[in-house]
């Protein structure tokens, strides 16, 4: 099945992927996106409505008080640096962009926090331009489906997407994969006996590269 092939099966699963982090702006988008690094996007969801009521825009939150920023988002993953950065984050926009968030990667990475998968999701749900954020999921469903090698490392995987899906299909491919790996092919407990894609899964062969490289990581 071609990358294509795939999309339009994954949309018959999930006909309305899309972003599920709140934001109302790209500034929050951009907040959201950092936030979100090792930890849900159910769980950033908690936490934003209140932090973007209290600070809405770069110019109140390049001003904050850490502590403060702190309280707001505890109950996330790294919390501490996570304050640190969007607060940092915020004061570059200000002082290096006027409080406008830029389109570029250049630009984008040259933010605190912000490394080319936040770059991505920003281009490509903001600003619509044609990016694939390489995920947990998107690696982890991309490589079951043998659209990447077991050991291909997240650039590679973009890479390859981006060789194998049309290019118009990008930012709505990204969105379907995600949603097919947080609700189908999820890293557990797969859905594997209603999945289209059995007959060529490389579940197995992933399974099996993840318990070796578990092995020889204990063996160091
Ligand atoms: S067969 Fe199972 S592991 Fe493979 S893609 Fe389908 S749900 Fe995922």
């Amino acid at each position: 099945m071609s990358g294509e092939e795939i999309v339009y099966e994954i949309e018959k699963i999930f006909p309305n992927a899309q972003c599920e982090l709140y934001h109302e702006s790209t500034f929050q988008l951009l907040i959201a996106v950092v936030l979100s690094a090792q930890t849900t996007d159910a769980s950033v969801n908690k936490v934003t409505p209140a932090l973007f009521t209290r600070y809405p825009d770069p110019f109140s939150l390049a001003k904050a008080d850490l502590e403060d920023v702190e309280g707001y988002i505890r109950t996330i993953g790294l919390y501490h640096s996570k304050a640190k950065n969007i607060i940092a984050l915020s004061k570059d926009l200000v002082e290096k962009f006027d409080g406008v968030v830029p389109s570029t990667y250049k630009e984008l990475q040259s933010l605190a926090g912000v490394g080319r998968k936040t770059a991505n999701v920003v281009r490509s749900v903001a600003f619509d331009i044609p990016s694939f954020a390489v995920d947990t999921h998107v690696d982890r469903v991309s490589k079951r489906l043998g659209l990447a090698k077991v050991d291909d490392s997240v650039e590679k995987v973009e890479e390859k997407l981006k060789r194998k899906i049309p290019r118009a299909l990008w930012n709505q491919a990204h969105h379907d994969f995600i949603f097919f790996g947080r609700y189908f092919c999820t890293a557990r407990h797969p859905k594997c006996q209603e999945c289209p894609f059995t007959s060529f899964c490389q579940n197995e062969k992933l399974e099996r590269y993840k318990a070796l490289k578990k092995k020889k990581k204990e063996m160091e």
